[in-house]
């Protein structure tokens, strides 16, 4: 067996390589196997209107139920197996299938809610990826702007393709935020051209946002830059109070992170945000009786 090159042009070899060439074979095998026996689960966090604390939508985030070990299992452990095996296209077809199914069921109690489905650069490159996408949109008949779809910069980079795949994918009715913003090969330039409807502040820059003058700014600029472009603006990874207050005071609309909550199950979500449609109080509870 061979190490992959993914990650370096170079191929070493000695003696771990192949407890880790064997430990991949072996997880390639059971993915598979997960998909067929469906122990892929999607969990939600939600998304908040800063301004009210209100959850106006959902990022759909998947977990795998391990049924060899019971574990529930992150995608970090497995998303990158996923793609470099090529079993993300299907794994991501029963993703955004099932938010779909989801999205339009929360619809009937919450008319405007929308699930945020995050979308590898293995599947985006896919030639067929937007007629994948209007298929499923259309079979489960999702409402226009019912399904936001995730990219991040990194899977830009072929400039034409993307401007005409991010124009399709509008035009059936998506729509399109940019994830984990400042982390990529971002060319600001480019961004003046591509139609997103949200820009998703990365976590990194949330959590140094209140260490100083110079952290804040990259928040202020960013902030500044989406509204520029009309764009929303939504600050990923809020764990304390103070950062909820101080991106409220910069005008960022939208927010998402652990001290509103963590990603839960599709049946939490409703009993807690859907079928009782209340603000989020800041430590995770529930406001009763919040305008
Ligand atoms: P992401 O799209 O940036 O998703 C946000 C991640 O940040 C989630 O991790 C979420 O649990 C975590 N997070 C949310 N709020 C906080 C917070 O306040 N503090 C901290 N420390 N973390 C927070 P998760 O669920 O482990 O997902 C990790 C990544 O895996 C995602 O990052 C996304 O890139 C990928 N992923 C997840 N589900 C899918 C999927 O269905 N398809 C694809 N292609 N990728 C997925
Ligand atoms: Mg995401
Ligand atoms: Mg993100
Ligand atoms: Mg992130």
């Amino acid at each position: 067996a061979q190490k992959s090159t993914r990650n370096s042009g170079w191929k070493v070899y000695h003696p771990a390589m192949t407890d880790k060439v064997n430990h991949e074979v072996h997880l390639r095998a059971r993915l598979k196997q997960a998909l067929q026996r469906q122990e892929f689960e999607l969990h939600y966090q939600p998304l908040v209107r800063l301004l009210d604390d209100k959850v106006i939508g959902a990022e759909a985030l998947i977990r795998w139920r391990d049924s060899e070990t019971g574990a529930l299992v992150s995608p970090l452990d497995f998303i990158s197996e996923l793609e470099y095996s090529g079993l993300i296209v299907p794994v991501g077809e029963w993703v955004l299938r099932t938010a779909c199914r989801q999205v339009m069921a929360w619809r009937k109690t919450l008319p405007n809610f929308h699930i945020a489905v995050n979308v590898s650069a293995r599947q985006f490159i896919e030639h067929d990826f937007v007629d994948s996408v209007a298929h499923i949109l259309r079979e489960e008949k999702v409402a226009p702007g019912a399904i936001e779809i995730e990219l991040t910069e990194s899977m830009l980079f072929d400039e034409e393709l993307t401007n005409s795949k991010l124009a399709q994918l509008k035009h059936i009715g998506v729509r399109l935020a940019l994830d984990d913003f400042g982390t990529g090969f971002s060319s600001l330039g480019r961004l003046a051209s591509m139609p997103f409807d949200v820009i998703k502040i990365d976590r990194q820059f949330v959590g140094k946002m209140n260490a100083g003058e110079r952290e804040r700014l990259v928040i202020v600029s960013i902030i500044a830059l989406g509204h520029g472009l009309g764009m929303t603006v939504l600050s990923e990874g809020i764990e304390l109070a103070v950062q909820r207050q101080a991106l409220v005071d910069l005008g960022c609309e939208r927010g998402q992170g652990f001290l509103f909550s963590r990603p839960i199950p599709a049946e939490t979500f409703y009993a807690n945000y859907v079928d009782c449609e209340r603000p989020l109080l800041a430590d995770g509870g529930v406001v009763a009786d919040a305008q």
